[in-house]
């Protein structure tokens, strides 16, 4: 019809004699054809516009924003929207490339294997291609494509593809093997590689246009996992509920340890909201070991930092984030960076310090007050660092512990600890020693105890071994504090009350001696409900026939009231600081001062 209306006025008037009227006439009535459809394309278009308009203007609001070249496709593989960073990858006006089909531009041998995967995209699912493309200037570069299937989104219903240019790496590299060597062969999204790469590529711009970076870490990914083919399954699953929790531009990535990283499309307050999106999600993937959760670390990215400390900024984020607890976002910040180098320094240093004499004992007196003398004296680790002074041992027996290193110190410890009681005169004190949790799983204790009593001649009845409320529930732990008992050492709970503390659970167990934890302190002189659980624990290890020491007792004060409730063994700077090994040896534990008059208050609890 349009063909007709157009020859009808262009032809037929300058074929026809006669007046110019008539001709004008003869044309216009050819016209009207030509109008009518022109109308009706132009109305249909108005409306595809309008449309495409309330659908996806805001999404293309994002992508034309983006620093990254972005290409949006419809259903039959056209291209509706290149964003202007196409320009430069591509050589050409991005304008010129709608309408266009994909195919025209994509290498003949490279077709089969893109295409096959744009059919089969799944909603909201991430695939990584790499195609050669042909430029506005006739070259072929080798792009690697993003493909996110969004075509169910109603703000986008389109296949959403972002690109970036490998040509220089991919010269006489097979394209399949590039996108393996950067794909996570799970769950298919971009991995470390691929990671760091486009973390190189983003820092460029980010003065311009923020970007950060959210550090992601799944707990109990492992047991999740653990049964013979649900790995797959379970980080698929949750690949895909993190990917549908993503707005428009953000960028999954596998990192290291099963970790995800998500490039966020805004500042580092956007990204701590995508975190806590994507943990909060993570709530609704049940896995054979229960629903699964996370924790996050989150650092902006900075032009002058590049990708491999942004990682570890990210990194020391999601360290402290796991030190809050489950579910925490951190977010990085230098004082992470300064104490993270002192924990480095201290770990490294930490391993020559006992070979250069840099590490030595002190003996906390545990004082009976009913009796007025010191039954025990505690072995407490000293570490005076030549540059950074005197470190606490709360701040060094932990990286020690993250290490083999502390069976060496433990060992140590305890060979030092029954050396320097077992030479004193008096044959009666006896010696407390802090054994940590690694040291005691490594298996090696009884050994170690054992030759530590032969090698000082300290009797096996005056060495306590400390452990901790947690080592309890390990039954190769509970067996080798049986055979220590059978020796004669007494073992005694340490910071009792910090953790499982049950009756239940210390019924039967190798144990001779609770020692209350400091925190039962805090405020006891104030606070009711703190004196009755002071008497609580009392008569816990009163009903169990276990002595308790009561740790911290720091004043006066509190000396008076914890001796007026009943408690009878007492550890703390009321009565002594922990004395140096000269000090222990002058005797000086032998002095126990008179008790205070007790001004406690009228305790009603
Ligand atoms: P812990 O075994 O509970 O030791 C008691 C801690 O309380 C000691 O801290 C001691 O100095 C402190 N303390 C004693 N009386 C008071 C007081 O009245 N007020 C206050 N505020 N604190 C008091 P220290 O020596 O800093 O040791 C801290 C922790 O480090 C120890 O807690 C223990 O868990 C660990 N530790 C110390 N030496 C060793 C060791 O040789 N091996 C292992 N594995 N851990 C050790
Ligand atoms: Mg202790
Ligand atoms: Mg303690």
């Amino acid at each position: 019809m349009l063909a007709f209306g157009i020859a009808l006025a262009a032809v037929v008037p300058a074929l026809l004699p006669g007046h110019p009227l008539l001709r004008v006439l003869v044309a216009l009535l050819g016209l009207a054809p030509v109008t009518a459809v022109l109308s009706a394309v132009c109305r249909r278009q108005h409306r595809l516009v309008s449309a495409l308009r309330t659908s996806q203007a805001g999404f293309r609001t994002l992508v034309r924003s983006s620093v990254d070249p972005v290409v949006i496709l419809d259903d039959r593989l056209r291209v509706t929207f290149a964003s202007p960073a196409v320009a430069t990858l591509l050589a050409c006006d991005p304008a010129t490339l709608t309408g266009l089909p994909l195919e025209r531009a994509i290498h003949p041998d490279d077709r089969g294997t893109l295409f096959s995967t744009l059919a089969a995209a799944e909603g909201g699912e991430f695939a990584v291609r790499t195609a050669r493309v042909r430029t506005g200037d006739g070259q072929w570069r080798l792009i690697q494509a993003t493909v996110r299937d969004l075509r169910t989104d109603p703000e986008v219903g389109a296949l959403v593809l972002y690109c970036r240019d490998v040509t220089s790496r991919g010269r006489g590299v097979d394209p399949e093997l590039l996108e393996l060597s950067l794909t996570d062969p799970v769950t298919g999204l971009p991995n470390r590689t691929a990671l760091s790469r486009r973390l190189a590529a983003v820092q460029r711009q980010v003065d311009t246009h923020p970007v950060a970076l959210a550090l992601i870490s799944i707990d109990g990914l492992a047991a999740a996992t653990a049964r013979p083919g649900t790995e797959e399954t379970v980080l698929r699953v949750l690949t895909s509920r993190l990917t549908r929790e993503l707005r428009g531009e953000d960028w999954l990535a596998r990192g290291k340890d099963g970790d995800f990283v998500v490039l966020v499309d805004g500042t580092v307050s956007d990204a701590e909201v995508v975190a806590t999106r994507l943990i909060s999600t993570l709530g609704y993937v049940a896995t054979p070991a229960g629903p699964l959760t996370a924790t996050a670390g989150v650092t902006g990215l900075a032009s002058d930092v590049d990708p491999g400390e942004a990682l570890r900024r990210a990194d020391l984020a999601l360290y402290s984030a796991r030190s809050a607890g489950v579910g925490s976002v951190h977010r990085y910040d230098d004082a992470l960076r300064i104490a993270q180098d002192r924990r480095s320094t201290l770990a490294l240093d930490l391993a020559g310090a006992l070979t250069r004499g840099e590490l030595r004992l002190a003996f906390q007196p545990v004082v009976d007050v009913v009796m007025r003398r010191t039954t025990s004296v505690e072995a407490l680790l000293r570490w005076r660092h030549p540059e950074l002074g005197d470190v606490s041992p709360q701040e060094f027996v932990p990286l020690a512990e993250e290490s083999p290193l502390i069976t060496e110190l433990g060992r140590w410890v305890l060979f030092e600890a029954c050396d320097t009681v077992a030479r004193l005169t008096d044959d009666e004190l006896s010696v407390a020693v802090n054994v940590s949790a690694r040291q005691i799983r490594s298996g090696e204790l009884v050994t170690d105890v054992v030759a530590a009593l032969e090698a000082s001649g300290l009797p096996a009845s005056r060495l306590i071994v400390e452990i901790t409320e947690s080592m309890l529930l390990d039954a190769h732990v509970v067996g080798d504090l049986e055979t220590l008992r059978e020796l004669g050492v007494r073992v005694a709970v340490d910071d009792f009350g910090t953790g499982w503390s049950s009756l239940a659970y210390l019924v039967g167990m190798p144990v001779d001696v609770l020692k209350m934890d400091q925190h039962f302190l805090a405020d006891v002189e104030t606070d009711p409900q703190r004196r009755a659980l002071c008497r609580a624990v009392l008569q816990l290890g009163t009903s169990l026939g276990l002595p308790v020491i009561v740790e911290g007792v720091a004043t006066p004060a509190v000396l008076a009231l914890m001796s007026d409730m009943g408690h009878r063994f007492v550890q703390g700077y009321a009565f002594s600081r922990p004395l140096e090994v000269e000090q222990l040896a002058a005797g000086a534990w032998r002095t126990v001062p008179d008790l205070p008059v007790a001004v406690a208050p009228e305790v009603t609890a």
